[in-house]
């Protein structure tokens, strides 16, 4: 069995979670102040504001930044619910853009159909590690009189080339970022998430919100304001920081995984396989590969159902946003509204991928790959076994 994503955590990040374990600061410790001093110095931001999860990081910026009612924050389509949820949470609207067909990212040139009166903010993802149009999106943000939110939760450690030719990370790309650190991520804390951000005004309002409105240096039950447990512990900062010292070796590790995959796959002419941006330093988040244009939603589920079958972890990256029963629900969303998200989303593939990953066993994965390709391709009558037409794969595993 090759799992679709698995934690890289050494003796190391074990020793520091139990040196804290043996001390009576929990929460609110030094670990935290820590954790959030180094994550700031590495996205290259003045502030960071440790928080329960990545989502929580969201909805934090969100708020602070005083979207509300009545509001309208554009946004993508194809990113995971959190980043249309956190608009959500605050009663504002998520209006859709579709992507660019390349990058998988909110398509820039979109965008500025889709500004209203009401429009208050963009909030692009970095989508898959690989930073969004930022200096197209910057230079309409300011055009617009807009706030920029990103969400950089797949892109611990990406680099983007800015207008002036220098290099920037992510994170620092909006008035506000953010990463997240459940264990699929690059780093993990377990759960965890950090804002990342110059703005003190928003700094302190998240670091506020995130502990039951308290003002820092009040009293505890001093509460200035609503707000929310949404604290992340020191044991879980303990693992962070360990994680963190060796985020360059992880992250190479990530892109030799990507180079290996990409080497593997390259004579595949039915696969697709990510590329990476002139502008940009991705930091490989997934492995996602497209499927060409002969094949459906439903031949690229029977494929899916296929390699787990064969003990190959995989998924479908992602199901667009706006096609989740509740947002359709909500908003009469439906099938053909945004076409390229769709038609994307529809022939996606996610593959195993992480630091540990050898080529021994992304050989393994390819080969399961071919065949299923090369079995599905067959005359019906001729396929095994029984000629089930690949949606029920039992026998072969
Ligand atoms: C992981 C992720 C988040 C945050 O996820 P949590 O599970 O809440 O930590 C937000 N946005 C995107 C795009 C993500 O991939």
């Amino acid at each position: 069995m090759i799992p679709l994503s698995r934690p890289c955590l050494v003796e190391q990040d074990v020793e520091k979670v139990l040196e804290v374990l043996r001390t009576p600061r929990l929460s609110l410790g030094p670990q935290l102040l820590e954790f959030e001093q180094k994550m700031a110095e590495y996205a290259g931001c003045q502030y960071a504001v440790g928080v329960n999860s990545g989502t929580s990081a969201l909805h934090l910026i969100v708020r602070a930044l005083g979207i509300g009612e009545g509001d309208e924050v554009i946004t993508t389509p194809f990113s995971f619910v959190a980043s249309a949820n956190c608009i959500l949470l605050e009663r504002a609207r998520p209006v859709f853009v579709d992507i660019d067909p390349v990058s998988l990212n909110i398509d820039a040139n979109r965008i500025e159909a889709a500004i209203t009166p009401h429009t208050k903010a963009i909030l692009a993802v970095d989508v898959f590690g690989c930073p969004a149009d930022w200096n197209r999106l910057r230079e309409i943000a300011h055009h617009h009189g807009l706030v920029l939110i990103e969400d950089s939760c797949e892109a611990l450690g990406a680099r983007y080339r800015l207008a002036d030719g220098t290099w920037a990370m992510a994170g620092a790309l909006g008035e506000a970022g953010c990463f997240a650190f459940y264990p699929n991520k690059q780093i993990t804390t377990g759960e965890g998430g950090i804002i990342v951000t110059d703005r003190e005004d928003l700094a302190s309002l998240c670091r506020s919100m995130r502990n039951q409105g308290r003002d820092e240096g009040a009293g505890w039950l001093q509460h200035t304001r609503l707000g929310f447990n949404y604290r992340l512990s020191d044991i879980n900062c303990a693992l962070g920081i360990s994680q963190m010292t060796r985020i360059d070796e992880i992250l190479a590790a990530r892109r030799r995984v990507a180079q290996w995959y990409g080497e593997a796959l390259a004579d595949l002419s039915e696969v697709a396989t990510p590329q990476e941006p002139s502008d940009v330093q991705i930091s490989w988040f997934v492995y996602v590969v497209r499927l060409s244009e002969v094949h459906t939603r439903e031949s690229r589920d029977a494929i899916l159902t296929d390699l787990r079958c064969q003990g190959i972890g995989c998924a479908d990256y992602f199901t667009p946003i706006h096609l989740q029963p509740y947002m359709r629900e909500m908003f009469g969303f439906r099938e053909g509204d945004f076409p390229i998200t769709e038609s994307v989303s529809a022939r996606t593939l996610a593959l195993p991928f992480y630091n540990g990953l050898n080529q021994d066993q992304i050989g393994d994965v390819v080969a399961a790959l071919r065949e299923t390709l090369a079995r599905r391709s067959l005359p019906r009558h001729d396929r095994s076994p029984g000629g089930s037409g690949g949606s029920s794969p039992g026998g072969q595993a």
